[in-house]
């Protein structure tokens, strides 16, 4: 294993300003349960527009100064003397800094701790995975048991988000509406075929989107530009309704919209992140009397949808390659954001080490 340097290039948010600065750092130093790791790389969220931008999502989810990059991909490189994971181990990063004290921690689910960190945000560490090196305590480190490539690696985040919503949507021989097709929608999409669903509609206002939702094994498009869903789904349904919706645009209008979707007993899982309160108009015929299940997902379980997520990418069962439409050094973070901003870019990974 290459030595360790002394210093490394990191992106930093160090106040309210739009962007990040490109400095120099000194490579830290794990102490206790930490553990350092070489990032062999870090994909871009669309949560981290907000954090580059510093808008008001970004003061609510985040504190400054932090390095940004959730979606971490690395290589164990030193323990802390209260960590043993192997050098060489390559590792997920669990973003979600769960307490394991707490209700949730000890009898529901980690990733839902109340009281959480949460890694590349500034809370309750500094660290993020736009770094050379980063840290992280060894508790939130999923370590791979398969072969996957670094950046299919870093994807695992993103994709486990997209795998515990289709679990709790419960697809098995359903037809399933995945509205949005971001780099989430898409990586449910993908998650509906991996877990028993029959067709996958796909629903998108992009026709590039829809295209790339195509490639990746959805049996119907939807160009909500072109045609109104609602009617579309009723007709595709004969007048029922679809039994299974995937929100993942966070669109608020299309949220509020995707109820009067739903048939009675349907199933409705908000994975998008609508930045406007939402508001149903007919709460009776649409919610009450519908008698539906509504689920909602932040993050995923941990740590049992990262098993679940490694065994389908490393069975081929699930490509998230796909997906990924762009990748830059990180000295080029400008370049990189600007082409998220654009929408021509899908997922992009980022390389820390050019
Ligand atoms: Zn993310
Ligand atoms: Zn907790």
């Amino acid at each position: 294993m290459a030595e360790i340097p002394k210093t490394m290039k990191a992106l930093v948010k160090r106040d309210e300003n739009e962007s990040y600065s490109y400095e120099d750092m000194p490579v830290p130093q794990p102490s206790g349960d930490e553990v350092l790791i070489k990032v062999d790389s870090v994909s871009i969220c669309g949560s981290d527009i907000n954090l580059y931008k510093w808008n008001d999502v970004a003061r609510v989810i985040a504190t400054i100064p932090f390095v940004p990059g959730h979606e971490c991909a690395g290589t164990v490189v030193k323990c802390g003397p209260d960590a043993d994971i192997p050098i060489g181990a390559k590792v997920g990063v669990e973003n979600h800094y769960f307490c394991g004290e707490c209700l949730q921690c000890k009898y529901e689910d980690r990733g839902i701790c109340p009281i959480m960190g949460q890694f590349g945000h500034g809370k309750k560490t500094e660290y993020g995975g736009c770094s050379e090196y980063t840290i992280v305590p060894a508790k939130y480190l999923y370590v791979m048991k398969r072969n996957l490539s670094p950046d299919e690696i870093a994807m695992l985040e993103p994709l486990g988000v997209a795998h515990n919503a289709i679990e709790r949507l419960e697809v098995k021989n359903e037809d399933v509406l995945v509205i949005g097709c971001g780099p989430v929608g898409l990586l449910a999409q993908c998650c509906v075929k991996a877990l028993g669903g029959k067709r996958v509609i796909a629903a998108d206002i992009d026709e590039s989107r829809l295209q790339l939702a195509k490639k990746l094994g959805a049996d119907v498009l939807v160009n909500s530009v072109k045609e109104n869903l609602k009617d579309f789904v009723y007709k595709f349904t004969e007048g029922v309704g679809m039994g299974r919706i995937c929100e993942c645009s966070g669109a608020s209008p299309v949220v509020n919209a995707a109820f009067s979707m739903l048939r009675k007993g349907g199933h409705i899982v908000m994975v998008g992140l609508p930045k406007s309160p939402l508001h149903v108009e007919n709460v009776l015929p649409d919610i009450v009397f519908k008698a539906l299940t509504l689920k909602t997902v932040h993050g995923r379980r941990v740590y049992h949808t990262w098993v679940e997520i490694e065994r389908l990418v490393a069975d081929g069962i699930i490509d998230v390659n796909p997906v990924i439409t762009h990748k830059f050094a990180m000295s080029q973070f400008e370049e990189a954001f600007q082409a998220l901003f654009s929408g021509k870019a899908c997922k992009i990974v980022v390389d820390p080490s050019k």
